[in-house]
């Protein structure tokens, strides 16, 4: 096993399609057990003969918790526990507070981040890409988790930072 590599982003973005997508079983979805769950998050995935673990943060539940201060903790763990994080948004959605808070905070950690757009699933749908460069790390990762589109330049450039 090569490393860690976290999703990490807001609720709704895509972080479970992707999980599910890369380790090509559908594994990420928890069920509402009381305090944190944590089981079925985790998964492997192999590309180019190299192999790493995944997290969808997303589905780490955390009991009695403010909707934003349960994504906040999502990232901390994130950073705690990875290697490289993904950043993961949408290009439906644009850029959300959300977005800006988490992207924040991923600045100040150590960890490689790679931001990645979801949900462009069409060539009309990249337009809404770049209001992602305001986030402030570098370039998008374009990808359609709904049409697999782009899974394959995301998996090599963890690669290039794991
Ligand atoms: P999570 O909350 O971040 O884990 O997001 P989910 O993976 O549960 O997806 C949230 C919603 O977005 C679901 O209805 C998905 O079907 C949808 N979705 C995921 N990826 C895409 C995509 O690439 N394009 C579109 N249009 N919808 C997507
Ligand atoms: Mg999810």
């Amino acid at each position: 096993i090569r490393g860690t590599v976290a999703i990490v982003g807001r609720p709704n973005v895509g972080k479970s399609t992707i999980f599910n997508r890369l380790i090509g079983q559908r594994k990420s979805i928890v069920d509402d057990t009381p305090g944190v769950t944590r089981d079925r998050i985790y998964g492997e995935v192999e590309w180019l003969t190299q192999t790493f673990r995944l997290i969808d943060t997303g589905g780490i539940q955390i009991e009695d918790q403010a909707f934003a201060q349960e994504i906040n903790m999502q990232v901390d763990i994130a950073i705690e526990e990875a290697d490289v994080i993904i950043f993961l948004t949408s290009a439906k959605e644009g850029v959300m507070t959300d977005d800006t808070v988490i992207a924040r905070k991923l600045q100040k950690c150590k960890k490689p981040v790679i931001l990645a757009c979801n949900k462009v699933d069409n060539p009309e749908m990249q337009m809404n890409v770049y209001e992602f460069y305001a986030l402030g790390l570098g370039d998008p990762v374009v990808l359609s988790g709904a049409h697999g589109i782009g899974l394959g330049d995301l998996l090599d450039i963890v690669l290039e930072k794991l």
